[in-house]
């Protein structure tokens, strides 16, 4: 029985190297007949091609070196009398037959090593047995020249071969891995190893990607695609000479002979995904052969990963199972990290699992949101999101699959606190007003709480307070950011203030969307107040009555929210409200509500007028500041100068002002302060916090 053992250049590249060889040839050797295939030391084909005398030189050096290195006496100066008439005939042959002499000159070295430690060696010449193009001739040379020698082991040149036309030749660049599967074919070798400097096929280039790992096992098509599509590792024809004799090809590295290695055969492939070759600007992600799969599969992950990389993908063009993706050749590197770590860098996964009440808008775009973004929010954070529970006011559906229907009559808060999995949470996205009474219930059992319900921490200040101690006492998340200016990240940023001890000395919140787009479009002279709010309420901008958006309802509750979030603890009483048109207009029909407000047009008109002689525009602000006597708070209607940052809101916009004692300057968030997807990705933005 044979063992093909193939060393590229840099496993023969000096004589310590040299002697690594020797020691696993000397392994191999204990179980049977070995054939040895070697390339030239490395660079010297690249020096032979290029026709320099002083390249020619600098090689002649190198393995006078390695000579001197490994040989002594008699020996020595033998093998050094060979290679001078070796290189000798190499200056005096055609040009293009140069570069076949590197082959020669490494192997003329390792055979003469291997007599000398005492094996029975043969020289065998690849120029006569390997015919390009025809593997059954090139089978029966070799077999027969195998047959007439009594030899234990053979060193053969790799790369070099004899074409039809009889002329010395050579099988092309990286060529003898190929040669190596010959040898192994027509003596059906039991094994087939390509020794080379790197722990075997891995998921990327270590060079570019230095995550890259090895892949143990893989299928011969696997690996034929990874090595057709730039992978340098393997030259690409091997495969088939040892595919269609049913020989394993083991890629092993000579420089860490017991470690990791990869075993390429007749096996199903281990994952989805092989790994990720180049060539030129196109990256090719080899996808594993199962049936019924293409690379198609991969073009959304793929895609998410380089637009977060920054990187624009040119194309992409599915092949069977792999897919080619164009990009810019100076992003080539970074875009073969980013695919790289998104399909062969395994991050743990957490299961988050999701409770949903409220079937509104905003729930909607969250259930939509999560169906969408899923698969990016897992490649993003690691986590897995799934909705596993969904309730409007009288129905609930629970299913741990993902997959809940509305249809069930009864507690739905029962029902969550008998089937959460731990790391649960509850999302409240309801306008109910009791709701939070149930909130300890799942607080206590782990279940955590992410709420768009500003209801729920808007009521007397000892509720409040309660609900955050059974969440701290539970150790469980409890977060609301979606209460006061949807998506914009104001909560945290007070809380921020408040956990670094610095001190709020005044907010001031503009923050009613329906109010700020009724004062934001009003013109004198233009559309009346009233028909704006008109106009308002039917686009679904306010509360059914929108006298409670003109009371300053919703504005009070995103204050006592905001003022607890800094740790003051404001009551509703505390506030002072003055509601923007007067009192005695907010009595009675909603008919004559509007008509009052047509009757008051005139007066509001000159208010408007005369703020606007001045300078100013006029805001409905939720004010909070700190004074010798403790906090005052207020709402109501305000002339706010063009320094002022709620002079340019526009539409629905938000502001939010904040004086602390830390800064010197207030921190001004604004920004869109409403719509069903802002509030869901605020929502999605807690959940993942
Ligand atoms: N020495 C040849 C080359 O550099 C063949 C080989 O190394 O496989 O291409
Ligand atoms: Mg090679």
């Amino acid at each position: 029985m044979y063992s093909v053992l193939k060393f590229g250049g840099s496993s023969v590249a000096s004589a310590t190297n040299i002697s690594r060889v020797l020691d696993i040839v000397e392994k191999e050797a204990a179980k049977g007949r070995v054939i040895l295939v070697s390339s030239a030391i490395s660079g010297c084909t690249d020096a032979l091609l290029s026709g320099d005398r002083e390249q020619f030189r600098d090689m002649e050096r190198r393995h006078g070196d390695i000579v001197k290195r490994l040989f002594t006496g008699a020996d020595r100066e033998a093998l050094q009398n060979r290679l001078d008439a070796l290189f000798l005939q190499m200056r005096e042959a055609p040009a293009a037959e140069q570069v076949t002499y590197g082959e020669i000159f490494s192997t003329t070295i390792l055979a003469a090593k291997l007599a000398t430690e005492g094996y029975k060696t043969e020289w065998l010449d690849s120029r006569e047995l390997v015919v390009k193009g025809d593997e059954p001739l090139t089978y029966r040379r070799i077999r027969e020249a195998l047959q007439a020698s009594r030899a234990d082991v053979f060193v053969a040149p790799g790369f070099i071969c004899r074409n039809a036309a009889g002329g010395v030749d050579t099988l092309g660049r990286g060529g003898s891995d190929y040669s190596a599967a010959l040898y192994a074919a027509a003596v059906k070798a039991r094994s087939l190893q390509i020794w080379t400097d790197v722990p075997g096929i891995m998921t990327a280039n270590p060079r570019q990607v230095p995550a890259a790992r090895t892949i143990p096992r893989m299928s011969y098509e696997a690996a034929l695609d990874m090595a057709s599509h730039g992978a340098k590792v393997l030259y690409a024809p091997t495969v088939a000479p040892a595919m269609a004799a049913g020989i394993d090809i083991e890629i092993r590295n000579t420089f860490a002979p017991e470690g990791k290695c990869t075993l390429i055969g007749n096996c199903p492939d281990a994952s989805r995904w092989i790994g990720v070759a180049s060539e030129g600007n196109v990256i090719r992600l080899v996808g594993a052969r199962l049936p019924g799969i293409g690379g198609e599969d991969a073009r959304e992950t793929a895609g998410n990963a380089l637009r977060e990389a920054g990187i624009a993908a040119l194309g992409m063009t599915a092949d069977g199972p792999s897919l080619d993706i164009e990009v810019k050749p100076a992003v080539l590197d970074q875009a073969l990290r980013a695919l790289h770590r998104v399909f062969f860098q395994e991050m743990p996964v957490t299961e988050v699992n999701l409770f949903v009440a409220g079937d509104g808008a905003v729930s909607r775009a969250l259930q939509q949101m999560v169906r969408e973004s899923a698969q990016a929010v897992r490649e993003r954070t690691g986590k897995q999101l799934r909705i596993v529970g969904l309730a409007n006011s009288r129905e609930y559906g629970t299913d741990l699959g993902g997959n809940p229907v509305i249809g069930k009559k009864g507690d739905y808060i029962q029902a969550v606190l008998e089937t959460a999995p731990k790391g649960s949470l509850f999302v409240d996205a309801t306008d109910s007003e009791t709701l939070y009474l149930r909130y300890p219930e799942l607080l206590q059992a782990g279940i955590g709480i992410v709420s768009s319900n500003r209801r729920s921490f808007a009521g007397s200040y000892a509720d409040f307070a309660a609900i955050h101690l059974c969440a701290r006492e539970n150790g469980v998340p409890l977060r609301y950011e979606t209460t006061v200016g949807a998506a914009l990240p104001i909560l945290e940023s007070i809380a921020r203030g408040a956990n670094s001890c610095d001190e709020v000395l005044s907010i001031e919140a503009v923050v009613s969307c329906t109010l700020n787009q009724i004062l934001s479009g009003y013109r004198p002279g233009g559309a009346s107040f009233a028909s704006l709010v008109r106009r308002a309420q039917e686009s679904g901008l306010t509360e059914p009555d929108p006298r409670l958006d003109l009371g300053g309802r919703d504005a009070l509750r995103k204050l006592l929210i905001l003022a607890r979030e800094a740790g003051i603890p404001l009551e509703e009483s505390d506030v002072k409200v003055r509601p923007i048109v007067p009192e005695t207009l907010l009595q009675g029909s909603l008919p004559q509500f509007y008509e009052g407000l047509e009757a008051y047009e005139s007066q509001w008109a000159s208010e408007a007028l005369e703020a606007e002689r001045q300078g100013f525009r006029r805001r409905f602000v939720a004010s909070l500041e700190k004074t010798e006597g403790g906090y005052v708070a207020g709402i109501g209607l305000k002339n706010v100068p063009p320094v002022h940052p709620a002079y340019y809101l526009r539409g629905t916009e938000n502001a939010i002002i904040v004086r602390s004692a830390f800064h010197p300057y207030p921190l001004v968030i604004q920004g869109p302060g409403e719509g069903a997807r802002e509030a869901a990705s605020s929502i999605l933005n807690d959940i993942l916090r």
